[in-house]
């Protein structure tokens, strides 16, 4: 394997488990330093070790709430401090948050679920820039999902659609704000992607039995059997983050095997 990023750091959020921590492996397996953020820690220290066992680059996991603005603010600067720059943000961590109708949302379950998908997503990027900016450009890549920027729907996930879209929102425009800063900003829209997200569900207390009011087609992805696999989202996060996607900003690229198309 050649060493793309030889050099390059990135800060990699939701690198505990995932589309995160496939990602962390693929960009370290090419040379790069990958400093993984995560409230996970136990499971982010698994990816740390797992990446510095083998002769690539370097890992370091951080304790890191996404939506906590001093902790990532921090995070961002020893990760900077230790490797010596940033050129690569992956703006990935995600819940689905709270899965119920919408008369049934309570208002803390609506604020919790945007402000992991959605405050966290702006507070990575936000205290990034300054370092993206003083390497002279670097490349911001935002994980939303079909539920943000097609007519896919999840039914009972209004809060995590609402976010999802929202990030979509975000990067248009942080895309144009910092083009001239030679800083690039893309989404990537995944459907089914076979990880611990579910885990991620937020119990509602006293919830009446969510009822499916139209019947889903079956069917899944029609390019593959089953969802799609984390290395193969991460292989485009090594696109968007590599020289190859250098004329490509703003873009919402779905990685969904058709899924959104049923
Ligand atoms: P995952 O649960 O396997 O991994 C997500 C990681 O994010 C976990 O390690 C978790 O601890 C971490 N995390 C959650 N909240 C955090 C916070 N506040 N601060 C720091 N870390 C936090 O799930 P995944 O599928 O790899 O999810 C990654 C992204 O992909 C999410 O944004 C999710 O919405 C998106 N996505 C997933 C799917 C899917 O089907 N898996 C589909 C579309 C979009």
């Amino acid at each position: 394997v050649g060493a793309a990023f030889e050099g390059k750091t990135a800060i990699i959020t939701g690198a505990g488990s995932g589309i995160g921590k496939a990602a962390a492996l693929q960009l370290a397996r090419e040379g790069a330093n990958v400093a993984l953020f995560d409230l996970n820690h136990e499971r982010t220290k698994l990816t740390e070790q797992e990446i510095n066992s083998v002769r690539t680059g370097a890992a370091r996991a951080f304790d890191v709430d996404i939506s906590n603005p001093l902790r990532v603010e921090k995070a961002v600067l020893e990760s900077v401090e230790l490797f010596g720059g940033l050129d690569i943000v992956f703006a990935n961590a995600g819940i689905n948050g709270v899965v119920a109708p919408i008369e049934e949302i309570g208002i803390e379950d609506w604020r919790q679920t945007l402000a992991t998908n959605l405050d966290g997503t702006f507070l990575t990027v936000k205290y990034t820039i300054p370092h993206l900016k003083k390497q002279g450009g670097g490349s911001i890549i935002i994980t939303s999902s079909i539920n943000g920027n097609t007519r896919f729907t999840s039914f009972g996930m209004s809060a995590y659609s609402t976010s999802k879209a929202a990030q979509c929102a975000f990067a248009k425009m942080a895309a144009l704000e910092l083009a001239k800063f030679r800083i690039r900003v893309n989404v990537i829209c995944p459907g089914a992607v076979s990880t611990n997200i579910d885990d991620s569900t937020m119990k509602t207390e006293g919830l009446k039995e969510i009822i499916i009011p139209v019947e889903f087609p079956e069917g899944g992805q029609p390019l593959a059997d089953g969802p799609g696999q984390p290395e193969q989202v991460a292989d485009l996060v090594r696109f968007l983050a590599s020289e190859q996607s250098s004329h490509i900003t703003g873009a919402q690229i779905v990685i969904d095997g058709a899924e959104s198309l049923l």
